[in-house]
């Protein structure tokens, strides 16, 4: 089809076979996660480092890492059986462009080869975005997920206890400020270079509830084309990081209040299921362990 008469031709092309960019795509093809990226460049309250990276999973389950080649063998494996496979992301379990990003980049020059036409997709939590974007454009990749949960580092301080930046670690407001420029800058970046970015949010009650409302302006004004605002998924482990009471999610209702909130803003997204950083299949549908890398040497 044409796709919706306010969105250019050149956006729809790039949007209508991605299942987390459309609501309607994401009825009909299906994207896998590789975990290829081990290691992060800073460190969130609401991650304890055991699970996946919450920039696109569920905090809780542990996936299963695989090195670039593992990746390409599963990708070929799935692509057999699910002929609907239309997107390969990276999305953890730690960041994807941590460390040089050289996990990632070695796993999409392998598909660039192997799987031609499969649309490469990457989530990050930003702070290496700026050094990237050149590589990823010549990779042909067409969406990147950034997670920006504040703009303010004040608020950011709070969520942020270290970053790891220009060969030293940052901590307090200033690992914070140096987030956010960073995040803002590579989302900047991506716009000119006509990726598009879509910006998840962790809903953290008491700490960014409220900010949200200013995320979204910032994100729009910056050409993001979606913003995904997702519950923070309470752990009694986030206790320990967000103060002596613990850390709880928000309820159904004040998720979708701020949702109602920002509308007019930057285009929300509701169709996200946060699945795991290894999920397989169409959104909301989870066929990961049915491709596990013993299954594919199995088969193979
Ligand atoms: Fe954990 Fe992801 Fe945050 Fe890194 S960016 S600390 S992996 S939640
Ligand atoms: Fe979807 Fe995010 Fe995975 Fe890309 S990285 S396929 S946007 S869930």
């Amino acid at each position: 089809s044409d796709g919706p008469a306010d969105m250019a031709p050149d956006v729809w092309e790039k949007v209508k076979n991605h299942p987390c960019y459309s609501e309607e795509a994401h009825h009909y093809f299906a994207r896998m996660h590789v975990a290829v990226a081990p290691a992060c460049n800073i460190q969130c309250n609401y991650c304890n480092r055991k699970y996946d990276c919450s920039n696109e999973s569920r905090p809780g389950v542990v996936s299963e890492k695989l090195t670039p080649d593992q990746a390409l063998r599963k990708v070929l494996a799935v692509a057999q059986e699910i002929p609907q496979l239309s997107v390969i992301g990276i999305a953890g379990p730690g960041d994807s462009l941590a460390a040089g990003g050289k996990n990632s980049f070695a796993t999409f020059e392998a598909l660039a080869k192997h799987a031609p036409d499969l649309k490469l997709c990457i989530s990050t939590n930003g702070l290496a975005l700026p050094d990237h974007v050149e590589r990823l454009k010549n990779y042909n990749v067409d969406h990147v997920t950034i997670t920006i949960n504040m703009v303010d580092p004040e608020v950011g301080e709070r969520i942020y206890p270290w970053i790891f930046y220009d060969h030293r670690r940052w901590t307090g407001r200033d690992a914070a400020k140096i987030l956010h420029e960073r995040q803002m800058l590579g989302l900047e970046m991506l716009t000119s270079a006509g990726i598009l970015a879509k910006i998840n949010s962790v809903m953290i009650p008491g700490i960014n509830d409220e900010h949200l409302k200013d995320v979204n302006k910032a994100v729009k004004s910056r050409g993001a084309f979606l913003h995904n605002i997702m519950p923070l998924i309470s752990d009694p482990a986030h206790g320990t990081h967000f103060g002596l009471t613990g850390q709880r999610g928000p309820t159904a209702q004040e998720l979708k209040l701020l949702q109602d909130e920002c509308e007019g803003g930057a285009k929300l997204m509701r169709h996200c299921r946060q699945c795991r950083a290894d999920a397989v299949g169409l959104l909301g549908e989870d066929r990961g362990a049915e491709f596990t890398t013993e299954k594919i040497e199995a088969l193979e």
